[in-house]
């Protein structure tokens, strides 16, 4: 293929750059492809959002198909999954069969699989749905239900909600946003949904607890909410005046139907006392009867630590039921609204492991990314990963406690690696134990680095200096007070000779080459003495 290039402009780089007009024709031909990539994503994000906006023909992904997505990312937590797959699968059929064909009389009344999960705190029930916001072409909005009031006088009222999952709808207006989720729905998730569960004793707060918990209802139920936000003042002045034009009726295309929304309502359950898990289990321990006046367990004959440690691997969230989140605090409604009831396992150590080797965006791969971003390639070895996941899991903040565990031990050389002379870090279990010291003796042997590195530049030969020729160095510096770096130059001054021998392959150094003051001298003397031979 014959390529064209404006010679000009290829004159223009070289000059302004100073390199060759060979690297400047193909850094402008570098250029162009990814303009011309760019421009083409543009495209195509404006008409593929255009066409989401306006169409039907939005993928209907089986329960599978959302499963085998979701264990990519998630590991363990088959029962949260699979239930999550068949309850997002069936929901968005049945809109989109519902939105084609509203005529159809066999859904009068569409039951929504609005799902309750309960579980250890950091174990993937918010990253699942994270998972599937990426999957679904529908939006999803993941809020944090701490955030919100029941009248939002406080906080965000639960109808924000809707209005944040209409931000994140397609579409070139907040009208045809919100067609878009009247249409095709959407999916939020309300995680701590426990932190508003009545506590019993404490009136004031509870009763702005329940109703939080009322307001969620009536959107899991079906209720029509603007799509503006009433309270804001451009919008109080908007209505003013088309109350004035129109008299006072209520435009309907500003409001939104919550019908197609699927709702996910999540929470770790625990507390000090009641926790959820401490429900079921006085529930099973009375063989499924728990007296109305809640009678407390005794803990007679039938405990032994082997019991006790059984209770500790039992999960008994596995075991809820609508009943023990009713007593936990959840509006009866609530839980009649949500007929999925699911569950996640706390995560042990080898789930931990999995988590870093095995899933598609592992914080190890993270770490790779970010430390090879400053020309850093870092490696872990297996004792380092095992011996984290250890740490992880005594923290029992699931999976959530790898990320502070890790910081913890790199913090250091985060910051002190990029813009050094060090290409390589390998994380074994010895850096995870003491990291500190570890690194103060990577920064005591960076003189060897610089070394090296600046050998390579001005004579072309790889070095690679033995650790017991480096304790040397590093030991004689020391004892005669002096720096590392001018010792080892000293030392090294006869290596120069190696630039003269066309030294092509790598280059060790021992100890005892150090010691000898006469070694390089002498292999040059030996080398030179064989060239003689060749040249007469
Ligand atoms: P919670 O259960 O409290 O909602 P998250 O789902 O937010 O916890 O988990 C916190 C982080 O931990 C996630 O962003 C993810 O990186 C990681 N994580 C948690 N559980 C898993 C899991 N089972 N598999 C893979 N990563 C997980």
């Amino acid at each position: 293929m014959k390529v064209s290039l404006p010679k000009e402009a290829v004159d223009k780089i070289a000059h302004e750059y100073g390199v060759t007009e060979e690297e400047a024709a193909k850094a402008f031909l570098d250029a162009q492809d990814k303009a011309n990539e760019a421009f083409r994503q543009e495209l195509y994000r404006t008409f593929a959002k255009e066409k989401a906006a306006d169409h039907d023909d939005l993928i209907v992904f089986t329960p599978k198909e959302i499963k085998e997505n979701l264990d990519k990312f998630v590991i363990g937590q088959e029962e949260y999954k699979k239930r999550l797959s068949i309850a997002v699968g069936f929901h968005f059929a049945v809109v989109k069969h519902l939105g084609n064909h509203p005529e159809d009389g066999r859904i009068k009344r569409f039951r929504k699989k609005n799902t309750l999960i309960s579980g250890p705190t950091g174990s993937g029930k918010t990253y699942c749905v994270e998972v599937l916001g990426d999957i679904l072409k529908v939006p999803v909005l993941t809020v944090d239900a701490t955030d919100y009031t029941e009248a939002g006088y406080v906080g965000k009222s639960a109808d924000d909600m809707i209005r944040e999952l209409i931000d994140l709808a397609p579409g070139n207006n907040r009208r045809e946003q919100a067609q878009f989720v009247c249409r095709y729905g959407g999916m939020i998730f309300i995680d701590e949904i426990d932190k508003k569960a009545k506590e019993g004793q404490i009136i004031g707060h509870d009763i702005s607890r329940e109703g939080f918990q009322r307001a969620v209802l009536k959107l899991i139920e079906r209720k029509q909410v603007p799509i503006e936000n009433p309270n804001s003042p451009s919008v109080q002045i908007h209505e003013l005046m088309n109350r004035k034009k129109e008299g006072d009726n209520k435009q309907t295309d500003s409001m939104i139907s919550t019908g197609n929304i699927l709702f996910l309502l999540g929470g770790s359950f625990e507390r000090t006392v009641n926790s959820l898990d401490s429900i079921v289990e006085k529930r099973l321990a009375h063989g499924g009867n728990v007296s109305e006046d809640d009678t407390p367990v005794v803990k007679g004959f039938g405990w032994s630590p082997e019991n006790q440690h059984q209770k500790q691997l039992q999960n008994y969230y596995k075991q809820a039921e609508a009943n023990d989140y009713i007593k936990f605090g959840l509006l009866p409604e609530i839980v009649g609204r949500s007929p999925i009831r699911t569950f996640v396992n706390p995560l042990s150590k080898s789930n931990l492991i999995r988590i870093m080797l095995d899933t598609k965006d592992s914080i190890l791969d993270q770490y790779k990314v970010e430390f090879g971003l400053f020309g850093i390639d870092i490696e872990f070895t297996p004792n380092a990963v095992d011996y984290v996941a250890e740490l992880a899991e005594n923290l029992k903040t699931g999976a959530r406690a790898l990320v502070s565990v890790w910081e913890e031990i790199l913090t250091d050389f985060q910051f002190e690696l990029p813009g050094s002379h060090f290409k390589k870090l390998t994380v074994n279990r010895r850096l995870c134990e003491r990291p500190k010291d570890v690194l103060l003796e990577m920064i005591e042997r960076s003189p060897f680095l610089d070394y090296i590195i600046n050998f390579k530049k001005g004579h072309g030969v790889d070095l690679v200096i033995d650790e017991e020729a480096e304790n040397y160095v590093i030991e004689y510096a020391r004892q005669n007070n002096l720096q590392v770096s001018e010792t080892l130059k000293n030392m090294l001054l006869g290596a120069t000779a190696l630039g003269f021998m066309n030294v092509k392959e790598t280059f060790h150094i021992t100890r005892e080459m150090l010691q000898d003051k006469k070694y390089f001298d002498n292999l040059f003397t030996n080398w030179y003495q064989e060239q003689k031979p060749d040249k007469s």
